[in-house]
């Protein structure tokens, strides 16, 4: 088992679960730990994935496939073009921006000028036809860049950082004088976290590597200097029956349990996330 919390460093890490099934054979194996520290209450599956392995299968993803832009506007969209709204110009960069569903309609406001990055040829694509400039694969392309950037954004991509904090330090780099940092994932204090722990469907991804919480993030703060400022927000998207098929979910999640086969509860409509701000000032 790896010795140090791959956030902080901490030695002080505990196994919370082992021979977990993945949902797919994309990684080494198709089994993992899940392994909590106890200083900073992150959680990464172990083994982790290394940058060939997670590379390959950003490139194996079908732009078609995943399409965030059919689903209604989330929560932590909302809060984001809320706050937007004060802004009323600026250099926007989205970090992991897919087929770029997030800022596709601002791209055709002239105040705005809007960034890229993304690691999927095909995504990046789409994106690109919707007025995003793509500026590169990942934070790293960026690093010798000029621009400087208002907001950036990564949003449900913290999780999928083999080097998080490294890549948080690229982008603070970047940030204007009074440019923020907007970061949104998973919460693992939230009680669908606690209560499901493997099995709840935010685990379920191979390329879901880390768990945050909002102690995390103060570790974040600690090791950026930045304010920090965090929110609880839900993410997953809600229809008119989520109760119906939150209730659904769990009733096969219990009968899974009777047979001992792998099931997951997917959760709509809770609020499950972590929708944190770093600033400079
Ligand atoms: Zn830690």
């Amino acid at each position: 088992m790896v010795k140090n919390c791959r956030l902080c460093g901490s030695p002080h890490i505990r196994k919370k679960s082992s021979g977990v099934q993945q949902t797919s054979t994309y990684f080494t194996n198709n089994t993992y730990q899940l392994v909590a520290c106890l200083n900073c209450h992150t959680w990464f599956k172990e083994p982790f994935a290394t940058h060939e392995q997670i590379s390959a299968h950003y490139n194996s993803l079908s732009a078609d496939g995943i399409d965030w832009e059919k689903h209604e506007v989330l929560p932590h969209q909302k809060h984001i073009y809320d706050e937007l709204s004060n802004l009323n110009s600026g250099i926007l960069l989205d970090v992991g921006c897919w087929t770029g569903g997030l800022l596709a309609d601002y791209t055709k406001l002239k105040n705005y000028q809007i960034y890229g990055l993304e690691p999927n040829a095909g995504a990046a694509k789409k994106a690109q036809s919707k007025g995003y400039h793509i500026i590169g694969k990942q934070a790293d392309d960026i690093k010798h860049s000029t621009l400087l950037f208002d907001r950036i954004y990564l949003i449900d991509v913290i999780e999928h950082l083999i080097n998080p904090v490294e890549v948080l330090n690229i982008l603070i780099s970047k940030l204007a004088q009074n440019g923020k940092l907007i970061v949104v994932t998973g919460n693992n204090k939230s009680w669908p976290f606690i209560l499901f722990k493997t099995n709840y469907w935010y685990l379920k991804f191979p390329d879901h590597l880390a768990f945050y919480s909002n102690k995390s993030f103060t570790q974040i703060k600690g090791l950026t200097g930045l304010k920090i400022e965090v929110k609880y927000t839900k993410h997953y998207w809600h229809t008119n029956k989520r109760f119906i098929e939150n209730v659904k979910s769990f009733i096969k999640f219990i009968l899974s349990k009777c047979t001992q086969k792998t099931a997951f509860v997917h959760l709509g409509g809770i609020t499950d996330h972590l929708f944190v701000v770093l600033s400079k000032s």
